[in-house]
């Protein structure tokens, strides 16, 4: 018996607590990290000596806004997240998930999440194991699956809703207060089976509504009313216990914000806001946020800011895309099969509609102004002269509307024509103003969601790799301070976060000066034949979690070593 399982020795240790950084040794034992040394531990009592001299040693991340509920059962380690350092994640989030679901309604919850967060439908009905029903039982499959990150869950309170209500009912009118006694009841069952909050979206059905059920209408939560959201606030007042995730965006956002803080007063919870971003365009729109955020603090309203930290490109097609589903017209050309959109993309009086959507200058939230789409990729050789044109410049080139030009190309592809939207949030002195607020948690990943055109699960490498040691927007100690121990104190996450003697070894030990994400790439590596967009990661040595190490220089070990954290504990 040696006294250390591993050893990993002469790193740089940045704790995670914002304390400057120093070099020494770790020790771990048991899942544990059992002993920090600046002085050095003797290598000859370790089982195994990881060399870490020239690279640093930080706590692993912990990513809080994610949609891996259905992958994780078939990708245990949650990729991308897994690759890029994540240690520890959060499923349920905006309301939507898999539990309680009746087993007649299975197909119908995984058609919602073939949309509103664009999971390959044919992936979930092959992959999914569907050996629960409730929620309890979802966490008890959740504890059985092989996992090689640590999950926790919030209660989604879509399906919560669906279970008590009915989809078409919950989607149409407010609940009777039977029915909303019941829905806090579950949402009670939930956390005492160690969910860490519950989640909701809120987007209503306005132009900010860009993610919708599979057939075009709005999710239940989207329609649910303050009141019904403020007695699931409730349930975490009288338990004084979790956290309330919400992504909230509509056309009064001073009203909305003015509801957020209602939960958090109500609650006396934390509730983590989605999302605030830095906005090219428009620098006053996370000035506000940041603002709201401290003002509230100030008042003992704990509300935080999720960001979209990393730029936030989408490339898609347009069989595939969904997130122009705000606007009526371009949402009803992206429903139905290839052939019925075509079809509707013809047809001129919505032609005109989108033309002069586009002469407008509307500009969608999740991709920026429509003109500033670029044609990334064409099919036919033919159309090879269109390739690296802006919407604009295509238009000029073909002699006709910009939409005009954009519907024949794609139309005349069969919509697999791959389409870019730029970057529109990568302005630093914004995101440097976004983290200087206290109260800011980078982010969001989305990881398991829009699996086809976003690969923004990468955020974590980013914001060391981009933001601190390329841009210096901040240090590197405060980076790891928002990216692991801010995070896990927020969302219940005891005991992980930093590195600390006693606590679990969730451990990065990466390259600084190497550390960055590889191009993007499209994996064959989902189930039921389907594909997905993909970023990986370079400069990792070792990922550890629960002192077992799940990656090395990038080659995943298929060591399991995850756990469910019922609140937020193994
Ligand atoms: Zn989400």
């Amino acid at each position: 018996m040696t006294q250390f399982d591993t050893i990993i020795r002469n790193g740089t240790i940045i704790d995670g607590t914002r304390s400057a950084r120093f070099k020494g040794d770790l020790g771990i034992k048991d899942g544990l990290v059992a002993a920090i040394s600046k002085d050095g531990l003797d290598p000859a009592a370790a089982a195994e000596v990881i060399d870490a001299d020239g690279l640093i040693v930080a706590p692993g991340f912990v990513d809080l806004h994610t949609h891996y509920d259905a992958q994780i059962q078939w990708d245990p380690y949650c990729t991308l997240s897994g690759w890029h350092g994540v240690t520890s994640l959060v499923l349920g989030n905006c309301g939507f998930g898999f539990a309680p679901v009746a087993p007649e309604n299975r197909d119908r919850v995984m058609l919602s999440m073939s949309r509103v967060e664009a999971i390959p439908f044919d992936s979930m009905k092959t992959g999914m194991l569907w050996d629960w029903v409730t929620f309890p039982e979802w966490l008890d499959s959740l504890q059985r699956m092989p996992k090689g990150v640590n999950v926790i869950s919030y209660v989604p309170v879509g399906p919560v809703m669906i279970w008590v209500m009915g989809l078409e009912e919950a989607k149409r009118r407010d609940p009777t207060p039977e029915e909303l006694a019941e829905m806090c009841r579950l949402i009670e069952l939930g956390m005492d089976a160690g969910a860490c909050g519950w989640s909701v979206q809120k987007l209503g059905d306005g132009f900010t509504s860009v993610q919708r059920d599979y057939d075009g209408t709005p999710m239940v939560t989207d329609m649910m009313s303050n009141d019904t959201c403020l007695a699931f606030a409730e349930v975490l007042r009288k338990r004084g216990e979790g956290h309330i995730q919400i992504t909230q965006a509509r056309e009064d956002i001073y009203e909305d914000l003015q509801f957020v803080e209602k939960l958090a007063e109500v609650s006396g919870a934390p509730v983590l806001f989605n999302v605030v971003t830095a906005n090219n365009y428009h620098p006053r729109q996370s000035r506000r946020l940041v603002q709201w955020a401290e003002k509230a603090q100030a008042k003992g309203n704990k509300v935080y800011l999720q960001a979209v930290s990393v730029g936030n490109d989408n490339t898609m097609t347009f069989a595939d895309f969904n997130l122009l589903d705000g606007q009526d017209d371009w949402r009803e050309v992206t429903l139905g099969t290839i052939e019925e959109r075509k079809a509707k993309m013809q047809d001129a009086d919505r032609r005109q509609r989108l033309r002069d959507d586009y002469d407008h200058g509307r500009m969608p939230i999740v991709t920026g102004p429509i003109k500033h789409f670029v044609v990334k990729e064409v099919v036919k050789p033919e159309n090879k002269q269109w390739e690296g044109m802006t919407l604009a410049e295509l238009g000029e080139a073909r002699g006709c509307h910009p939409i005009d030009a954009l519907l024949d190309l794609i139309i005349d592809e069969d919509l697999q024509t791959v389409i870019f939207t730029p970057v529109f949030n990568d302005d630093p002195e914004l995101n440097r103003e976004i983290f200087s607020s206290e109260y800011t948690v980078p982010g969001v990943s989305d990881g398991g969601a829009h699996t086809k055109f976003v690969t923004i699960g990468r955020y974590t490498t980013e914001f060391i790799a981009d933001f601190v040691r390329e841009k210096e927007l901040l240090t590197l100690e405060e980076a790891h301070y928002r990216l692991s121990c801010l995070p896990a104190k927020m969302s219940g996450f005891i005991d992980r976060g930093t590195i600390a003697e006693g606590r679990p070894a969730d451990i990065v030990v990466y390259d600084y000066d190497e550390l960055h994400s590889t191009p993007q790439e499209i994996a064959h590596d989902f189930p039921g034949g389907e594909w997905r967009r993909v970023q990986k990661a370079v400069g990792y040595r070792h990922i550890m979690v629960n002192g077992v190490e799940t990656f090395r220089d990038g080659d995943c070990t298929g060591k399991t070593p995850g756990k469910l954290l019922r609140h937020g504990h193994a």
